[in-house]
């Protein structure tokens, strides 16, 4: 199994217990000098100097051929990938925070590379050296060897029980889960100094705060900072938090199309148009960047099951999307065609009425200029929050029906 390279230090500082207990608290810090990437011809050298050794890891990833190269944990403030080096063969690069205790660094591999060697060097009282080796390799032993390790920096495991949660009939507050999109070393789109994820998570934030107030809501963040969530524990953490309502929260910039105005999507195999095909493959690169993959979740007799739940909550999650359009109308006005559908993988939660809500386009001038205004995404919340209460009543009335 020559499948990763695998190394875990600990490192032991010998300067004095004050010293230890100042160096466990500060992050290793990525040094300019010395960080270096060479193309030498026959292989390409990988050279990082942090302010202290940390535990890291390699490994490769195919479709799309990734390095991915993981540290326990990193400051990444002071590096710059503008002064890093280049090579033809690395065609981009990101580092970032994928959670707290993992600092990643990705770079999207233009042919088919093989780490060599790796290796850590952390002379006594100097700054610690990363050192990999990357040689070309064949396609064919390129994706014999790519795959992620088991998380070696563990976390505990978000455990999935097959929690059953009643449907709401009216008796309870509705619990909502808002889900910020991205996050973290996926970002989002961006537009004239304005982050989708920062933006999102502001409004996300308010509109908690509007829904609160009423005293008919129990509301849930999937993300509270500037953290990569992947896409799969979005929907894991609907669960867990008991969701009666998933509302997915975005602001992308279109590729395609000239879009502008709120639109609520709800999952489809079939992608309404175009453009909201491009939107779902997008929002699920965000995973892909950090190198989750989701490909083989799915067993058959898994889809068996979900498809039976589906049949059962599509019909909700329509409702959700047609009240969500109606109330967003009626403060802030829609899309022309508001309501579309597309396969977004954070729509998949087979048991929970489920949409995903783009509050704007970046890449429109209008919704750029409306969801920086503050009152604008005040009446868009409050738009959102008499959507959620009609659709509470007549979900409700609609789940008393069906006991009868
Ligand atoms: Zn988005």
């Amino acid at each position: 199994m020559n499948r990763l390279i695998l190394a875990l230090i600990l490192v032991l500082n010998v300067t004095g217990t004050a010293a230890v207990a100042q160096d466990l608290a500060a992050l290793a810090r990525v040094l300019p000098q010395g960080t270096t990437l060479r193309d030498r011809g026959d292989g390409v050298e990988l050279r990082l100097r942090l302010s202290q050794a940390v535990p890291y890891r390699v490994f490769t990833l195919d479709q799309p051929k990734r390095l991915i190269l993981d540290f326990n944990e990193v400051d990444w403030s002071g590096f710059d990938p503008a002064t890093f080096g280049q090579s033809a063969r690395i065609t981009d690069l990101r580092v970032g925070v994928v959670r707290p205790g993992l600092s990643r660094m990705v770079l999207d591999l233009g042919a088919a590379l093989a780490v060599k060697t790796a290796g850590l060097s952390a002379p006594p009282g100097q700054p610690a050296t990363v050192l990999l080796q990357l040689a070309a390799t064949s396609d064919a032993e390129y994706a014999a060897n790519a795959g992620a390790p088991a998380d070696a920096f563990a976390q505990p495991a978000p455990t999935s029980p097959a929690v059953t949660h009643p449907r709401q009939t009216g008796e309870r507050p509705l619990v909502v889960v808002l889900d910020p999109g991205h996050g973290g070393i996926d970002p989002g789109a961006e537009r004239d100094g304005v982050i989708e994820a920062e933006l999102i998570l502001t409004f996300a934030r308010e509109l908690k705060e509007i829904l609160l107030r009423t005293g008919d809501f129990k509301v849930e963040l999937t993300r509270e900072g500037d953290v990569f969530v992947p896409l799969e524990a979005r929907v894991s953490f609907a669960r867990q938090a008991g969701a009666d309502v998933f509302v997915s929260l975005h602001a992308d910039a279109l590729v395609v199309g000239r879009a502008t105005g709120s639109t609520v999507y709800t999952l489809s195999d079939t992608a309404t148009d175009v453009a909201s095909q491009k939107l779902a493959e997008r929002h699920d690169r965000g995973d892909l960047l950090a190198g989750v993959d989701l490909r083989n979740q799915d067993d058959v007799i898994a889809k068996v099951l979900m498809d039976m739940a589906r049949t059962e909550t599509a019909p909700r999650s329509d409702k959700l999307a047609t009240a969500l359009v109606d109330g967003l109308r009626a403060t802030v006005g829609v899309r022309k065609r508001p309501h579309l559908a597309a396969g977004f993988s954070v729509l998949k939660a087979p048991d929970i009425p489920s949409v995903l809500l783009e509050l704007g386009f970046l890449s429109s001038p209008r919704d750029l200029k409306r969801l920086r205004d503050p009152e604008w995404r005040q009446s868009a919340a409050i738009g959102i929050r008499n959507a959620l209460q009609a659709w509470a009543r007549q979900d409700a009335a609609d789940a008393l029906l069906l006991r009868k």
